[in-house]
């Protein structure tokens, strides 16, 4: 049976099988099926990963979509304990069913910006991030949760049960075991105003700096892609978000905001017209500055499933092609060096970025595998690979 990917198509591969567990017991028999044929074991939860890490040759994969339950709500604390197969809006939308759509409720502190339907498996073994200007990443977030290692034990693990364990596991890409539940520490659901500017590179330390200073709590630029323009990874929209202080709560307006059909015009436009592209999505941004938007809602995504052959138009000549997203992390200072030096080798070598942003990561040393290991700009590069032996070769 052959497996893929869902966002880069990029690692088709030939597993043995595909089970289902939708219990505990369940995972622990498919790991002891495996170990009795002497088969790996690959894990996945939404395969979003763009690396291949959820699949395996000739192995089993343990899809955990099976395992997607709320468990409990400690609404004294604010932890909320989920299997780890559930995905970002069973449980939004669960929190809003138990709690209405309010200011004030529990909810997700951070979650991954350019997509929804990831796991929260996946988000631990990922150990990602969003969109905080001041958030370490998602470890920060996770109060415990439960193993089921190789040898099919249950390993109960936080910062204090079995802390080596903890550490390696969040971040660890599923190699120790299968996490089968999770304990997310939560915040309280706040307003939130938008501010938007267009602004340069080498403004972008000074300006981070500024809107932290200010209170702001969330933010990113997201820079111009057109390899032609004077400004080509050197201006961009700069959004960032502050908690309202004058003690509003009504749910958010949503005045100008992008549907999917404009979303899929814009992917239509972003490889045939970038200038237009980043234009288009540049007067969208600046008419929202100012708008409400609640601290958890905001961070989600429109996802466009057909974005690859929405790309693949008739006036675009070649083979399939799809979206490899790279981040590179980088000290703050010297972010606007290093976004020119690294305009210049996209230029030399013709690498097509279709979508990109900054935004800022505060350091892990919680974790073993800590990939913030400093106060960093996280650089992201959506970079186009063209399903061809010389494409993948070009990436
Ligand atoms: C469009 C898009 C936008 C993204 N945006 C962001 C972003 O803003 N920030 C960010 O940090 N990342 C981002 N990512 C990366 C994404 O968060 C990670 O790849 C994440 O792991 C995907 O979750 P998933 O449920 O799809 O996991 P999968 O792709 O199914 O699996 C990913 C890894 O997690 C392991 N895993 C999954 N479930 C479990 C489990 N229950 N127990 C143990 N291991 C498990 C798998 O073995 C594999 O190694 C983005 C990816 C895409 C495609």
């Amino acid at each position: 049976m052959q497996l893929n990917d869902v966002h880069s198509r990029l690692n088709a591969t030939t597993v043995r099988r595909v089970e289902r567990p939708t219990s505990e017991v369940e995972v622990v028999a498919s790991i002891q099926r495996a170990r009795a044929e002497n088969v790996g074991v690959a894990i996945c939860g939404g395969r979003h990963a763009m690396g291949g890490q959820q699949l395996l040759d000739d192995g089993v994969v343990i899809d955990m979509s099976g395992m997607d339950a709320v468990l409990e709500l400690d609404r004294e604390q604010g932890l909320l304990r989920v299997e780890a197969g559930i995905q970002w809006p069973a449980l939004l939308a669960w929190l809003e069913t138990e709690q209405g759509d309010a200011a004030g409720i529990w909810t997700y502190r951070q979650k991954q910006t350019g997509a929804d339907s990831l796991s929260i498996g996946g988000a631990v073994a990922a150990n990602v991030h969003g969109r905080g200007l001041t958030l370490r990443p998602f470890e920060d977030d996770v109060e415990a949760f439960v193993l089921i290692d190789a040898d099919g034990q249950r390993r109960q693990l936080s910062r204090t049960q079995q802390p080596d364990w903890f550490a390696a596991v969040i971040g660890g890409y599923g190699l120790l075991g299968v996490v089968t539940e999770v304990t997310l520490r939560l915040a309280r659901r706040q307003l939130l105003r938008r501010v938007v500017e267009v602004v340069h590179a080498a403004e972008l330390p000074e300006l981070f700096a500024g809107r932290i200073a200010e209170g702001y709590e969330f933010g990113d630029w997201q820079y111009d892609i057109d390899p032609l323009s004077p400004h080509y990874l050197d201006r961009g929209i700069f959004s960032c978000y502050r908690p309202v202080d004058d003690g509003k709560t009504e749910a958010p307006s949503k005045e100008v905001s992008l549907d999917r059909e404009d979303w899929m015009r814009l992917v239509e436009l972003v490889r045939t017209d970038k200038t237009l592209a980043f234009e288009a999505y540049r007067q969208h941004y600046l008419q929202t500055n100012g708008q409400h938007y609640w601290s958890d809602t905001h961070q989600n995504a429109t996802y466009l499933d057909n974005y690859a052959e929405l790309l693949q138009q008739d006036s675009v000549k070649g083979p399939l092609a799809t979206l490899m997203i790279s981040e590179l992390y980088v000290p703050r200072v010297s972010l606007p060096a290093f976004l020119s030096a690294a305009a210049n080798v996209l230029r030399q070598t013709g690498a097509e970025v279709l979508y990109g942003t900054v935004r800022l990561i505060e350091k892990d040393d919680h974790t073993l595998l800590a990939w913030a290991r400093e106060p960093w700009a996280c650089t992201i590069f959506n970079l186009l690979v063209e399903h061809s032996v010389a494409g993948r070769e070009h990436a």
